[in-house]
């Protein structure tokens, strides 16, 4: 059984960090005993236990032996770095998923991309593509910039040529009315991605690159939830959607969503609107949130792009 959604940091990455935590503001701060938390630049700071860290942790902490697809953690997206910094990181990065995949046929892998520049990203998707890997891990944009802004056009021209996956996957959202407890990994996380494939719809991207697998992490956030409100505006203001193809519950059908819902109720949902074909295994493991107790035997196993 494949587990889509997963997050690993290789050794060679653990040391590029130590040798420029200067340069990124990198901090290990103990919480306490057991707890040191690992902080890049003052955002985001995670619980740094060694599940992330040792491939061995992967198999051993579900009892069915799984095949997992592994991508970098988000912490370590470095868009907000100088181009050539985060491309160094990128290359470090990549090559040991690329090392790991060749190793242990258990791991298949996700590059991670300097998504600020979407001309670099292109390149390093394409060399990732080339050594093996399925395609990319993004986050929903860069700043103001959603994935859907013609600012990413480079990339998704290669990812449409190569067939990539890109995983979209959500940061915290900042938005200040969730400054509390833990909102902003509770609920900014799923809305970051209902606004990344929300726009990817009604911008037209579906329609401009056919070939691209869009996986949306933790069950594509609100989005099939609000499919019916989408819809009955599609209806509603035709002029304003007359350039696209298909209807909403259409692009919805045609992401993947990994299953990292929590819910069997939400998830017997999106297999409801999305279909059985495109829901497939996940858990976000090693992340705090992760969870793979839910019925895995009713998803899509063995999707085609893997
Ligand atoms: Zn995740």
């Amino acid at each position: 059984m494949i587990d889509s959604h997963t997050h690993f940091i290789p050794e060679q990455v653990q040391q590029w960090i130590e040798e420029n935590k200067t340069l990124i503001n990198a901090k290990w701060i103990k919480k306490n005993e057991q707890t040191t938390l690992l902080s890049i630049n003052d955002k985001w700071a995670f619980p740094l236990n060694e599940n992330f860290t040792r491939t061995q942790s992967f198999t051993a902490a579900y009892s069915s032996f799984r095949k997992a697809l592994v991508s970098p953690v988000p912490q370590l997206f470095l868009y907000d770095q100088p181009v050539d910094v985060t491309s160094e990181l990128v290359q470090v990065y990549n090559d040991a998923l690329v090392h790991l995949k060749a190793k242990d046929a258990t791991f298949e892998g996700l590059a991670t991309l300097s998504l600020q520049s979407p001309e670099q990203a292109a390149k390093e998707l394409e060399q990732a593509i080339q050594q093996g890997l399925k395609g990319a891990i993004v986050g929903p944009g860069f700043g103001e910039r959603t994935l859907a802004d013609s600012f990413f056009d480079p990339l998704f021209e290669a990812a449409n040529a190569t067939q990539a996956v890109l995983f979209v996957h959500p940061l915290l959202h900042s938005d200040p009315r969730l400054n509390h407890s833990k909102l902003p990994n509770l609920i900014g996380v799923p809305w970051e991605t209902t606004i990344a494939a929300a726009n990817l719809i009604v911008q037209g991207v579906l329609d401009r690159y056919p070939n691209i697998t869009f996986l949306l992490a933790h069950g594509g956030g609100f989005l099939p939830y609000q499919i019916g409100r989408m819809s009955k505006g599609f209806q509603s203001w035709e002029n304003e959607f007359a350039k696209l193809q298909r209807t909403p519950l259409e692009y919805a059908a045609s992401f993947y969503y990994d299953s990292v819902l929590w819910d069997e109720r939400t998830l017997d949902y999106l297999l409801e609107i999305a279909g059985k074909n495109q829901v497939i295994p996940g858990s976000d493991f090693p992340f705090e949130l992760n969870d793979w107790k839910i019925d895995q035997h009713k998803l899509n196993q063995t999707p085609s792009f893997l």
